[in-house]
């Protein structure tokens, strides 16, 4: 009969996480998220409600699930949101149930929300919370990475460069801070970050099952 299979690291049980990415719009937080989302498939992206119009390159629940400004109250008023914000004029939501069942479960998930959401699930749920917060490398680069998406109106632009200044004074409120200078490089930081939260001591409750079961071998002297 073959050995059971021993413990190891990768499955000793513990919490899921809470990633929250926030940056001001252009500075390559999507891209940073899209990353991590292809490269890694035990993170699962929270999809939120917003009642923005969709871009032409959304897609209805992938990026975001669209409805109405009624809509969006009702499900803030029944408890539906576990945060909510007004970001450039328009309502963003995260889903409360979803967010549940991954914690429950074990699940990790990555939320591409603002600052006040993320001051939000700090305040409901800080010990699952790991929160990241880019800046763009200048406000010139910010600027035309904004006009390079070309998805956005002019004015549309206008208004998130100008609330993007507001955004950038809350970086203090985050556990890390990264540059996208490089795009790469930003990427593999965050990928890091996520790999040394993982094996954090105190979101892996598993642990006193494995070193009790450790020491129960003798060592062979
Ligand atoms: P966009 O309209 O460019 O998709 O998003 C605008 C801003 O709203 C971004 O900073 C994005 O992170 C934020 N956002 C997206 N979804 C949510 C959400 O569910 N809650 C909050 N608080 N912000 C969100």
């Amino acid at each position: 009969m073959s050995p059971a299979p021993s413990r190891t690291a990768t499955n000793i049980a513990r919490r899921g996480l809470m990633l929250v990415l926030s940056s001001p719009s252009g500075a390559g937080k999507s891209t940073i998220a899209g990353n991590l989302l292809r490269d890694d498939h035990s993170l699962e992206i929270s999809v939120s409600v917003t009642t923005r119009a969709k871009r032409p390159s959304e897609i209805a629940g992938t990026h975001y699930h669209f409805i109405t400004v009624p809509q969006f109250e009702r499900m803030r008023d029944s408890g539906d949101l576990l945060e909510c914000a007004e970001v450039h004029g328009n309502f963003y939501g995260t889903p409360r149930e979803p967010v549940e069942q991954a914690m429950k479960e074990g699940r990790d998930m990555l939320f591409d929300i603002d600052w006040q959401g993320a001051m939000q699930l700090q305040d409901k749920m800080k010990a699952d919370i790991v929160s990241i917060f880019v800046l763009p490398p200048t406000m010139t680069e910010l600027q035309s990475r904004l006009h390079r998406r070309a998805e956005d109106s002019e004015e549309v632009i206008r208004t998130r460069l100008l609330n993007s200044r507001a955004e950038i004074e809350r970086w203090r409120e985050y556990d890390y801070v990264i540059v996208n200078d490089d795009l790469d490089e930003a990427f593999r930081n965050v990928s890091c970050i996520v790999n040394a939260e993982r094996v954090r001591r105190d979101r892996r409750y598993g642990l006193f099952d494995f070193v009790k079961e450790l020491l129960t071998e003798e060592p062979k002297l």
